[in-house]
């Protein structure tokens, strides 16, 4: 799970941690008192409007702006709110900003980049930090990969004293904004730690030019595994961040990823999922999206999957892929005819059943008279689903 900018920065406030203060609005008829909190409780006189959205590359997609009197702050706040911001991680379609954060502005005299993930083929967290902080990390990391410095914290250990000591020392500070950046460290390390995170990410980190180490940006994910753990976290979800039909799927139990093909694909499984759109796209067709409709598929399980699938309008033909093992093909063919039925289909579909009850499922579909193309083989199933998505059938 992902979180805004303005949440992440009052979870690192929660643990010390000096941030870029402000206050968020989703009306621009806040806007006044919100300047008039960031002025009289930051004592701030210049101000940074920036677009909450689960989305880097804000500053470059005209999202955050620095405003450096209460005229322009209020222009700022009217432009950002409602935009439509396009960054290189929103895709061409942008993403509706509802929300804005009426920063302080800061003195920036250095900017570093900070970040706490788990490195899978250590098996160790690694904390990582870089001089090269401000936008362009990735950059940095395909360019100059020496200028990110890392180190991997032993399981049980925590950050210790010392490798806290050399992510300062990395970044070239010593005298008080080394200690600042020692005694940093290990908190975002414990707040990573206890709030199961998947990747806390400060860019950039800053020394302001009163000698301050800062965080001006804040980025959190959760491992959505152990949100149960941390209900106060789980509420700061906002669903108009997140794929409606992913959300949707979500309440059903089902594994569902939107992807940009037209071949929509129910299967259960993750390895199979993950099968059958490997075959898609070797035999020329491309997947609408992932579907595992797990193990214990029944018929409202199918009829939901159908209904998501063909939420998107990209869908030009379904694959339904099913091994009955712990269900049985025939359940599934009954909640197949039910879902066609009842969901006035208008794109071909393609069912190969195979395990358990397949032949008993096989006649249901053939003596249903719901319009379905049966395959045999999983090769015969997509090369059918790749015509019938072509219009071929
Ligand atoms: P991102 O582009 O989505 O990563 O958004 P950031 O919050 O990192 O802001 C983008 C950039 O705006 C930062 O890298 C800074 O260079 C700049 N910026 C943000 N806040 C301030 C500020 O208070 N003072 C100054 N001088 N620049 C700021
Ligand atoms: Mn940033």
């Amino acid at each position: 799970m992902k979180i805004h900018e303005y949440q992440a920065k009052e979870l690192l406030k929660g643990y010390g941690i000096p941030i870029q203060d402000g206050v968020t609005i989703d009306d621009a008829s806040q806007s006044g008192a919100a300047l008039d909190r960031v002025s009289d409780e930051l004592g701030a006189g210049q101000f940074v409007i920036k677009a909450q959205v689960h989305a880097g590359g804000r500053g470059k997609g005209g999202g955050v702006k620095f405003s450096p009197d209460r005229e322009s702050a209020l222009e700022n706040i009217g432009r950002i709110l409602g935009m439509t911001l396009v960054t290189h991680q929103t895709g061409a379609e942008g993403r509706l900003v509802k929300k804005v954060m009426v920063a302080q502005a800061l003195d920036i005299a250095k900017e570093f980049y900070a970040a706490i993930t788990l490195d899978r083929a250590r098996g160790m967290d690694v904390f990582m930090v870089s001089s090269e902080g401000g936008m362009e990390i990735e950059e940095v990391a395909k360019t100059a990969p020496e200028k990110i410095v890392k180190e991997a914290v032993v399981p049980g250990f925590g950050l210790r004293p010392f490798q806290a000591r050399n992510l300062a020392a990395a970044l070239g500070l010593d005298g008080p904004a080394a200690r600042q950046a020692v005694g940093m460290f290990q908190k975002l390390y414990r707040l990573y730690r206890e709030l199961d995170c998947s990747i806390v990410e400060i860019n950039p980190l800053i020394v302001t030019e009163q000698g301050d180490l800062v965080a001006l940006d804040a980025k959190i994910n959760f491992d959505d595994n152990a949100l149960y753990l941390h209900p106060d976290v789980a509420a700061m979800r906002d669903l108009d961040e997140e794929d409606p039909a992913e959300v949707e799927a979500g309440k059903y139990h089902l594994n569902y990823i939107k992807l940009d093909g037209n071949v929509g694909c129910m299967v259960n499984g993750a390895g199979l999922a993950m099968a059958t759109m490997d075959i898609i796209k070797q035999r020329g067709g491309s997947p609408a999206n992932f579907l595992d409709v797990g193990g214990g598929a029944n018929v409202e399980t199918v009829k939901n999957g159908f209904r998501i699938i063909l939420s998107d309008p990209n869908v030009k033909a379904v694959l339904i892929n099913i091994f009955g093992g712990i269900v049985r093909c025939d359940r599934i063919a009954n909640g197949i005819i039910e879902a066609v039925r009842e969901l006035d289909l208008n794109v071909p579909v393609v069912v190969r059943l195979a395990g358990t009850n397949a032949e008993v499922a096989k006649e249901l579909l053939a003596n249903s008279g719901v319009s379905i193309i049966s395959a045999d083989s999983f090769e015969d199933a997509a090369d059918k689903v790749v015509a019938a998505a072509k219009g071929i059938y």
